[in-house]
């Protein structure tokens, strides 16, 4: 006779079977996709309640359908360097899932760029974009083009050329791209120039547009502004603020920018920025005018961040190193993924830092991962913490769906509304689930419940 516990003893057994049959099939077809696999893994894992819960999506075999992108392109990028000479990249576009909506998800321009990293990507994008509770599916590409170095000249030939291909592909109803690493409002100039030339329509197809033609207020400030107010809903939960907090922050490019902006006029102290070839350390705080000379630094000059200690000689710079060795309160990884391994996060916490934010994806390799679920840090995982950017393309949208534009302060609040929604629902799906506080769960089951229900409702997709 099988006892009550037996049995259920059993049916767990089976729930986690099952998850890790399906990984061991995602393992079997994208065996040369680490990056993938990661991102793939964490979510599967971490559902596992909501799966045991509703047996339908057993059934159903939502697991194996949702692991598999809706369609992928990948196509050749020629151009003419200034030289004359010809330079051939690789294009990409994953349109990983359309439940919720039109795919959306950024475009990034990195030499690291290739079919593993851009799948995660787009995989996370699509219970990222389900968390904001904007009608918005999963998706991503770009391209192995580096634009460091590049001309603005060769920069638009690029991103025409990588336009001539992608722009069959999208449109303000199917699949609507934005920046990402690499791609600022320059680039996206470039291909909504192109777009529109090739379509011969004037429409939303890419957020991220200058100002004066269908941007949003708002928008470059997005994703920094918004992990700062989840970082926000965080501490809340014990009672505290920013005044007074001393902050390390990664990367310098458009998330890094503006986390520092909102930190400073909540009363934190960023001390720190990188790039690909080192980082600064600023103990006074890079107040908003150090900040403003930075902006000007990577956004207009384009140069390297160890100019910053000539400009401010009271920082120092730390050449080929990342920040996590500098004792802080809290940190926000802003650069790319995988940039804090469980030895940096074991440093973070032995120097008392409670609390990552991350404004990156997938910043922190998985056993960094699991010493903050220890640890009992308030982590925000990048889904959720750094779900503004595509919350306010998503106002985009709208705005230019109705062809008006709102102001820089109705836009601003819609964003810090969608942080506290998102925060809470995270925060009360792990209650939920039995785990408060594990904002991974949390965010993971709140994003995957409302895809995976819509799926069901639209038949076999
Ligand atoms: P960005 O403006 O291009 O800046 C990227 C920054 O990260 C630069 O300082 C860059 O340094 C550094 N970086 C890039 N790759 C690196 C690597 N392999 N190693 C070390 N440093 C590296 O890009 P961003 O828009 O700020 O994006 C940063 C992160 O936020 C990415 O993970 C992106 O996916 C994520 N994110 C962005 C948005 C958005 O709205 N932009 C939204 C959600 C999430 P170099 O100048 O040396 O390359």
């Amino acid at each position: 006779m099988v006892s009550v516990a037996d049995s259920t003893i059993e049916q767990i057994y089976t729930v986690m079977g099952y998850i890790q049959d399906v990984l061991d099939i995602v393992r079997r077809r994208n065996g040369n996709e680490p990056e993938f696999l990661q991102a793939v893994t964490e979510v599967l894992e971490s559902i596992e309640p909501a799966v045991e819960k509703h047996k339908k999506y057993r059934d159903s075999k939502i697991l194996e359908r949702i692991v598999e992108p809706e369609r992928v392109m990948m196509f050749r990028v020629p151009w003419f360097d200034d030289k004359g000479g010809v330079q051939v990249n690789r294009g990409f576009r994953i349109q990983f899932n359309s439940a919720l909506g039109p795919y959306k998800g950024g475009l990034r321009l990195h030499p690291t760029v290739c079919l593993s990293i851009l799948k995660f990507l787009a995989f996370e994008q699509v219970f990222k974009n389900s968390l904001t509770t904007l009608p918005m599916g999963g998706g991503k590409g770009g391209s192995d083009f580096d634009p460091k170095g590049r001309s603005d000249n060769e920069v638009m030939r690029f991103c025409q050329s990588f336009m001539t291909e992608l722009w069959r592909h999208i449109g303000p109803d199917t699949d609507v791209p934005a920046g990402d690493i690499g791609v600022g409002g320059r680039e996206v100039g470039f291909l909504f120039g192109q777009y529109k030339r090739l379509a011969n329509e004037f429409t939303g197809v890419l957020t991220g547009k200058g100002l004066n033609w269908g941007g949003s207020l708002i928008r470059p400030e997005a994703t920094g502004y918004g992990a700062v107010y989840f970082a926000q809903e965080m501490l809340k939960t014990r009672s505290q603020t920013f005044e007074g907090k001393t902050c390390v922050v990664s990367g310098s490019g458009n998330v890094a920018q503006y986390t520092i902006e909102k930190l400073n006029q909540l009363g934190a102290k960023a001390v720190t920025l990188s790039d690909s070839n080192g980082f600064i350390y600023d103990s006074d705080g890079i107040n908003d005018e150090k900040l403003a000379w930075a902006m000007e630094l990577k956004n207009i000059r384009r140069g390297r961040i160890q100019e910053y200690v000539r400009k401010f000689t009271g920082a120092k710079y730390f050449e080929g190193r990342r920040p996590w060795g500098i004792e802080c309160d809290c940190a926000f990884p802003s650069a790319t993924q995988n940039e804090i391994t469980a030895e940096d996060a074991k440093t973070l916490i032995d120097n008392g830092c409670y609390l990552v934010a991350e404004g990156a994806n997938m910043p922190s390799e998985p056993g960094a991962i699991d010493l903050y679920l220890k640890k009992k840090l308030l982590y925000g995982p990048g889904k959720a913490a750094n779900a503004g950017g595509v919350a306010t393309s998503g106002l985009e949208m709208s705005q230019n769906s109705m062809r008006l534009a709102w102001s820089r302060e109705e836009v601003d609040a819609k964003l810090h509304n969608i942080m506290i929604t998102i925060h809470k629902n995270a925060y009360e799906t792990s209650v939920e689930y039995g785990q408060p506080g594990n904002y991974v769960m949390g965010a993971n089951i709140a994003g995957f419940v409302k895809v995976a229900d819509s799926m069901l409702d639209q038949g076999l997709v």
